[in-house]
């Protein structure tokens, strides 16, 4: 057996490296193989009977599955996890699994965009009623809960404009009105943040980010309480969501760096947050381990670290300059999702998607992932990226 059981007493770069790896049942490999398959054969007919094999049929997952689930159910501090294809697919199976028609849900307003999608389409079909709150209102969430209020939405930060939410006051409060909380764990990952010590019920990650940390796969888990399981996995069982061995190899791959890609990811991205900070260009630097960010004090009373994730809102300045700044970029790609080994960079403005918040800022918004380049030289790409932007 592998290390899991004492979860609480190993340090986390040793769960990332040991969980879910069991090389005796591999003739010694460090690594499990990749089980691609679908049928799965039963020694005899009592044993066909019986069904209780560990694996039965390849839909549910393989050993492959088994060593990226434990893992990642060791880190999250939950009691077990399941796959989904990618992190919106995640978002949903865990949605699914929890809601009926007729029940009401409260999702944070600063939610993934894909996620208020899922509730304003899909859940709005089967009658599931959506309200939107306020990431920072605390225990005032309680004003909002109903009778029917089954699940509560959140994510801290918001991965866009980086509110933290006082998970522990929410969870009480969705607790004491009978409702279950739900937690995109994404930006911080378990290694940062650890859900079910606050009060989190079902947490969800896009493995396709810091997971894989290659930007070359799509994943997701969902992983939960004991309470919670059997409703997540009627999900899963249900829907028949089910991933590929190869991609499953890949994040599980991922998992066992991901301590220290996030520790050189988190000190390279708070040395460049500070730099923006100082830039003449800048009007606010939105990362919560900054001490000038709003909700500073509230991420350090609850994570562990911080992802390289965050933006800068930049003082009033018109598009062709921001296009000049973004064009002139080499090492900043752009483009969607980030957690890889790579910086990104992309344009934003949430003030077409809000509903219970607005959005001020003076300027325009950018959002920076900042990867593992030497932290030199992703200065040197931005200091000539301003330079293009006063001269445009
Ligand atoms: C990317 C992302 C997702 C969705 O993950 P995909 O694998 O791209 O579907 C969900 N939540 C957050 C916070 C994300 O950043």
């Amino acid at each position: 057996m592998s290390v899991d059981k004492h979860a609480d007493s190993v340090g986390q770069a040793t769960l990332a490296v040991t969980g879910g790896r069991v090389p005796g049942d591999y003739l010694g490999f460090v690594n499990p193989p990749v089980y691609h398959g679908s049928t799965i054969l039963f020694p005899s007919a009592q044993a066909y009977r019986r069904q209780d094999a560990p694996y039965t049929y390849g839909r549910s997952g393989g050993p492959t599955h088994t060593a990226l689930e434990t893992a990642v159910a060791a880190l999250e501090g939950g009691y077990r996890t399941r796959l989904a294809p990618s992190g919106k697919a995640a978002v949903f199976l865990g949605l699914l699994g929890f809601l009926k028609s007729g029940d009401h849900l409260l999702v944070a307003d600063t939610v993934y965009r894909p996620t208020r999608m899922i509730a304003d389409t899909l859940l709005a079909r089967i009658g599931v009623e959506t309200t939107y709150f306020d990431p920072r209102l605390g225990t005032q969430i309680t004003a909002l809960m109903r009778p029917n209020t089954a699940v509560v939405f959140a994510e801290s930060p918001g991965s866009q404009t980086f509110e933290v939410m006082d998970m522990p006051a929410i969870s009480a409060a969705a607790h004491d009105h009978g409702a279950l909380v739900m937690f995109d764990n994404t930006w911080a990952s378990p290694l940062y943040f650890k859900p079910f010590e606050h009060g989190v019920d079902i947490s969800i990650q896009a493995g396709t980010k810091y997971i894989g940390g290659h930007s070359d796969l799509m994943l997701g888990t969902v992983t939960t309480t004991r309470d919670c399981w059997q409703r997540l996995d009627e999900a899963f069982l249900g829907t028949g969501t089910s991933v590929g061995p190869d991609d499953v190899y890949l994040a599980q791959r991922g998992l066992r760096t991901i301590e220290v890609r996030l520790a050189r990811q988190m000190q390279s991205g708070i040395a460049i947050a500070r730099w923006l900070e100082n830039r003449p260009e800048i009007d606010q630097v939105l990362h919560p381990a900054l001490e000038s960010h709003r909700d500073h004090a509230l991420w350090q009373r609850d994570f562990l670290g911080a992802s390289s994730l965050f933006s800068i809102v930049l003082k009033p300045v018109g598009e062709p300059a921001v296009d000049a700044f973004l064009d002139t970029l080499k090492l900043f790609g752009m483009g969607d999702s980030w957690g890889g080994y790579e910086s990104l960079v992309v344009p934003f403005n949430p003030r077409r998607y809000r509903s219970a918040t607005t959005w001020e800022a003076p300027g325009p918004a950018l959002r920076f992932h900042i990867g593992l380049e030497t932290l030199e030289d992703l200065q040197d790409d931005l200091a000539r990226g301003f330079a293009a932007m006063a001269a445009a």
